[in-house]
């Protein structure tokens, strides 16, 4: 039996209290060919397999304290699909059971299959609708927890929870984690939750921490640039700003291609054994990307945040038939595609 180096984590009575306190580790490979340390903080290691169990635990807490939802009280959630997997994964341990999840046409079968084990209602919205539109899932969210008696519409981009969550608590176990020492902080951004809690806390720590905001090529949360909206990458992006993102606190942006974020996310797997979906891959691209343009002596310091874990997309990041179709294969993965098929 292998020696733990810490005590294992002791015995809890809910998933709830296994939330959060994640592992950041080297990406020993694609680190040294950059020349810079690279690190990572595994968010696909919470119960769920993705960052938001952290923002339904603090929203669901919250609404709690607030006496604002009854153990009968339905909640409605626009969401790319992991918010809406984690509120149901833990509202049954609050009391609540039913959530209607109002899910972008681009979410993957395999996370509306998770979502409808886990009794979620889903509806499914336009990519292209605009936030403003009548066909939004937004403005479908609204409609419904309007229409819906003893309902409650859960935004994840107006929420503070969402922010607050990341300052008390991710932020303080990356400066535990890197004994206060980081040059770079690189975020995938669609809410802005995660950025702005992280940038917020952890630049009023570490005088001269740059952050870096990643999106995927043809989104307009950086510059508010109406573009097409078409991109395969689940759950970084978007059409519009959120109100909860402080622009701010970013000091660069980078955009990344679906092609660049799958073939990433699966050389993260393929190389470093680390488990994680497109948004990752991205979000590693764009960190290799800011890189380049750094001075390697000293070597440089970089944490990316993966926020979720590859088993959610077992029909597209999974699938080389998948990537295929979409022109998505790197030289890497095109060649052992076409071993496996002889
Ligand atoms: N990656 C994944 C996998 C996510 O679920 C989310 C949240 N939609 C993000 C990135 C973006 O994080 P945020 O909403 O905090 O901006």
């Amino acid at each position: 039996m292998s020696v733990h180096r810490v005590a294992p984590p002791a015995i809890t009575d809910a998933v709830v209290e296994t939330i959060g306190n994640t592992p950041i580790v080297r990406l020993v490979t694609a680190g040294s060919r950059a020349q810079v340390e690279l690190l990572a903080k595994l968010e696909h290691t919470n119960p769920s397999g993705s960052i938001k169990d952290r923002v339904a635990q603090k929203i669901l807490t919250q609404l709690k304290a607030a006496n604002k939802i009854k153990d009968s009280t339905v909640l409605v959630v626009p969401s790319s699909g992991n918010l809406a997997i984690s509120l149901a994964l833990l509202a049954p341990r609050h009391g609540h059971y039913k959530v209607i999840g109002l899910v972008p046409e681009r979410t993957s079968e395999d996370r509306i299959q998770l979502l409808k084990s886990l009794g979620v209602e889903i509806v499914r919205t336009p990519i292209e609708a605009h936030a403003d539109s009548a066909e939004s899932q937004f403005s479908i969210a609204k409609k419904i927890a309007t229409d819906l008696p003893d309902s409650i519409l859960i935004d994840e981009f107006v929420d503070r929870a969402n922010v607050e969550v990341h300052v008390e608590e991710t932020a303080q176990e990356i400066f535990i984690q890197c004994e206060g020492r980081l040059d770079t902080l690189v975020v995938g951004v669609e809410t802005g939750g995660t950025i702005t809690g992280l940038a917020k806390a952890l630049k009023s720590k570490i005088p001269g921490l740059k952050v870096v905001g990643v999106e995927p090529e043809h989104s307009s949360i950086q510059d508010g640039v109406n573009r097409s909206g078409a991109w395969k990458v689940e759950d970084i992006g978007g059409n519009f700003r959120p109100a909860i993102l402080d622009k701010s606190l970013v000091d660069q942006w980078v955009q990344v291609s679906d092609q660049d974020s799958y073939s990433t996310a699966r050389q993260l797997i393929r190389e470093e054994g680390v488990f994680c979906g497109p948004s990752s891959g991205s979000v590693v691209a764009a960190a290799l990307r800011y890189s380049e343009s750094l001075t390697k002596d000293p070597k440089p310091r970089i944490l990316t945040i993966l926020n979720d874990t590859a088993r959610n997309y077992s029909s597209t990041l999974l699938s080389d038939d998948w990537l295929l179709e979409h022109d998505m294969m790197d030289e890497t993965m095109a060649r052992s595609a076409a071993y496996h098929r002889h």
